[in-house]
């Protein structure tokens, strides 16, 4: 049932053929790579390897450039309609991305009495590098009130209604996700800038999304002023990520700069990653990844015990994005009478690979919850789907 261009996808990662027996349904986690980034890497390292930035000799000179480059591949990538304003520094992942953005800009740009909205019911990795920013602050004598962006469960999306009560003449800076990670909606973004007006940052953590879907800043749907995501999320290499910003001049925040080595060999794999993302179409991968959910969750919404956590049905109402869009790859679930670890203990025992333990959510405790979740990619079939509602099927 599957179309030739996704064929044609599968077949470019050797992990996922060399595997007939296995199927990888973690690309939350981390993404599967295709022939054209392991080849980059391959091809850099037996030609180019150098450092960057310094140097006056071929290799690197081939390596500055690359990273130049790149730079720009990721203004490219997300439709930038100002690059020679904005700026891309790159990380390790979104982690130390939303970590730098809280560090080295937030804390220089906050003053005394100001508020900011980050949220709560989201990745950890979006929550705890503001409160640290809150409590530097706090060290110098700047108070910073910290709001929680209220989640709405059910909906799969911030509560808007609830937020437009927390933004005020002091608000400052929101942090928000884009897909979350254990319940796959897409926030609506663009009813954030809505409400909080032209002047306000906004930071995304993109981890989920990129890759997925369109992730465009030139469009009013995602009018945001940084951009933070995981290249290795996106098919590159472990210990890649990039921040993109729109501003180039923020205070102290220098991600144009040089600081140490950069992870050139990560940043050839990020430059393939996004031409192979580009060239296959992140729209298509999107429609092809929003098929695999709707059958998957489907599926479980017959079969009795099975609990989907978030909101698969509604899922985010009122997103800008086209409807055959809105699910992300990601159905987390569970069973009352089988504990997550043995769920998914049985499930490899028939070859899948999916997460069964503590999902990293900000504000409670999934691992006793006990849910397990799958996650999707543009390599996944319908018949993995097939395969793992019937073994589900089974065992309920
Ligand atoms: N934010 C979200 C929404 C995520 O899903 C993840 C990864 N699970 C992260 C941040 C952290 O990404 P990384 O591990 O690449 O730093």
């Amino acid at each position: 049932e599957s179309a030739d261009w996704q064929r044609e996808a599968r077949a470019q990662f050797p992990i996922v053929t060399g595997h007939p027996e296995l199927a990888y349904l973690d690309s939350a986690a981390t993404a599967q790579k295709p022939r054209a980034v392991l080849e980059a890497v391959q091809s850099y390292l037996t030609t180019s390897n150098a450092n960057a930035g310094r140097g006056a000799y071929p290799w690197a000179n081939r390596t500055t450039d690359l990273v130049e480059r790149t730079r720009l591949r990721v203004k490219e990538f997300l439709r930038d309609p100002d690059p020679q304003g904005s700026s891309v520094h790159f990380t390790s992942g979104t982690s130390e991305g939303l970590r730098t953005v809280a560090r080295d800009w937030l804390t220089t740009w906050l003053t005394d009495g100001d508020e900011i909205l980050v949220p709560f019911a989201d990745h950890r990795a979006n929550l705890d590098p503001w409160l640290e920013a809150q409590r530097l602050l706090a060290g110098r004598g700047i108070r910073v009130q910290v709001h929680a962006l209220p989640y709405q469960a059910g909906s799969g999306d911030y509560d808007h209604r609830a937020f437009d009560r927390l933004v005020g003449p002091r608000t400052r800076f929101v942090a928000a996700t884009h897909v979350h990670h254990v319940y796959g909606g897409d926030m609506n973004v663009h009813r954030i800038r809505e409400a909080v007006g032209p002047d306000v940052p906004i930071c995304l953590d993109a981890a989920q999304s990129i890759g997925h879907l369109p992730v465009r800043v030139g469009e009013s749907a995602l009018d945001v002023d940084f951009v933070v995501f995981s290249g290795h999320k996106a098919l590159a290499l472990p210990g890649t990520g990039a921040i993109w910003a729109r501003d180039a001049r923020g205070p102290a925040f220098r991600p144009g700069g040089w600081q140490g080595s950069p992870n050139t060999v990560g940043i050839a794999s990020l430059e393939a990653a996004l031409d192979w993302l580009d060239a296959v179409g992140t729209d298509r991968i999107a429609q092809w990844t929003a098929a695999l959910t709707t059958r998957l969750s489907d599926g479980l919404g017959r079969l009795p015990g099975y609990e989907i956590l978030g909101c698969q049905s509604s899922l985010a109402a009122d997103s800008p994005l086209p409807a055959a869009q809105r699910r992300h790859g990601i159905v987390t679930f569970r069973h009352p009478d089988i504990p997550s670890d043995d769920l998914g203990f049985i499930l490899f025992s028939h070859g899948f690979m999916v997460r069964a333990d503590s999902l990293c959510q900000a504000g409670t405790d999934e691992k006793k919850d006990g849910s397990v979740r799958v996650s999707l990619h543009v390599y996944n079939t319908l018949g993995e789907i097939d395969r793992l509602l019937a073994v589900l099927t089974s065992l309920g």
